[in-house]
């Protein structure tokens, strides 16, 4: 009974905005999902227990700023980078160790994969390029927390200097940044010209596929770029027969 009620309260209070803008945490995402997301494709509904996971991660956040802020170093957090026409962004917080600024990205993840990794995401690494790059601050912490045994491991994002743990240290990359940047710029046009980007070239293998909300929707297209309008068509089809 309470179960229930407490799961209808996350359904019924799940923050559901319609995206308008790219954001940082979309690098090295799917396009088409994040197409599927500007068009307000039909999705599946996020599950209360999903729910409650990103709340206790954002709790986690919460809990960081206040050891930082009493730590007392000079830190800043949730700094949203400069304005500019393609994407927007929030990095957890800027620190000054040192005499030195780092961008600091926590990452909440389950004891599972915590164990297991020897080495910072490749999507946060992106996502923290790009914090670089707009912030113009060379070094950066990915910080991530085991959620369920509370273990923390950090990860270095350094811009030149040789450094003596070198596996733990990932260099700005301009090129890098300027490459996402314009695969940005392609998504862009495609949201704007309505073409479905092609699915992702390991689909459905990729772990995102796994956990992606338009699945449904990506299955009745094929891997191809479609025209939006068209397979507005068949969506909506689909949806009456079914
Ligand atoms: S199912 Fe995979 S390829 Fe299709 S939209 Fe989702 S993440 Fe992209």
């Amino acid at each position: 009974m309470l179960k229930e009620l407490i799961d209808q309260f996350y359904i019924d209070n799940q923050k559901n905005r319609d995206q308008t803008k790219f954001y940082i945490t979309d690098a090295g995402k799917c396009p088409r999902a994040v197409f599927f997301k500007f068009k307000n494709a039909p999705k599946e509904p996020m599950d209360a227990r999903i729910l409650r996971i990103f709340e206790h991660g954002e709790n986690i956040h919460r809990n960081i700023y206040n050891i930082l802020y009493r730590l007392r170093m000079g830190v800043v957090t949730e700094v949203s980078i400069p304005s500019q026409e393609i994407i927007s962004g929030r990095a957890d917080a800027i620190l000054c160790v040192g005499n030195e600024n780092y961008v600091l990205d926590i990452k909440s993840i389950n004891s599972m994969i915590f164990r297991k990794m020897q080495g910072p995401k490749e999507e946060n690494i992106l996502q923290i390029q790009l914090y670089l790059h707009f912030f113009n601050i060379k070094k950066g912490i990915l910080l991530y927390i085991d959620k369920d045994q509370q273990e923390m491991k950090e990860f270095f994002v350094d811009y030149d200097e040789k450094q003596e743990m070198k596996e733990f240290f990932v260099d700005y990359d301009e090129t890098l940044c300027k490459s996402l940047l314009d695969k940005f710029y392609v998504l862009k046009d495609q949201v704007e010209k309505n073409i479905v980007p092609a699915r992702l070239a390991d689909y459905p293998k990729n772990w995102q596929c796994n956990y992606c909300q338009f699945k449904d929707v990506c299955k009745l297209a094929n891997g191809e770029t479609i025209n939006w309008e068209d397979f507005k068509k068949k969506i909506e089809a689909q949806s009456q027969t079914a």
